[in-house]
């Protein structure tokens, strides 16, 4: 493949990534978040983004469960 071809693929799969924020983001969020939720606030309102990716992400959403658990179990 030569190499304009393949830079033209990678700019079109930038183009095409959805503005969302990535797993990282999320895992470094995650605490804020989640303190967020057991504060009972407006997810909607304050961490759109967070939510809509915790809600397609299945890996980020488990952490999350994971995270919940604790704080839960640690009262
Ligand atoms: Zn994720």
């Amino acid at each position: 493949m030569p190499p304009e071809v393949l830079k033209g693929l990678v700019i079109s799969l930038e183009k095409t990534k959805p503005v969302e924020l990535d797993c990282n983001e999320i895992f470094a969020r995650l605490d804020e978040y989640v303190d967020a939720v057991l504060r009972g606030d407006d997810l909607d309102r304050l961490m759109p983004d967070m939510k809509h990716h915790l809600e397609m992400c299945k890996d980020c959403f488990q952490e999350y469960e994971i995270l919940v658990s604790a704080i839960e179990a640690a009262g």
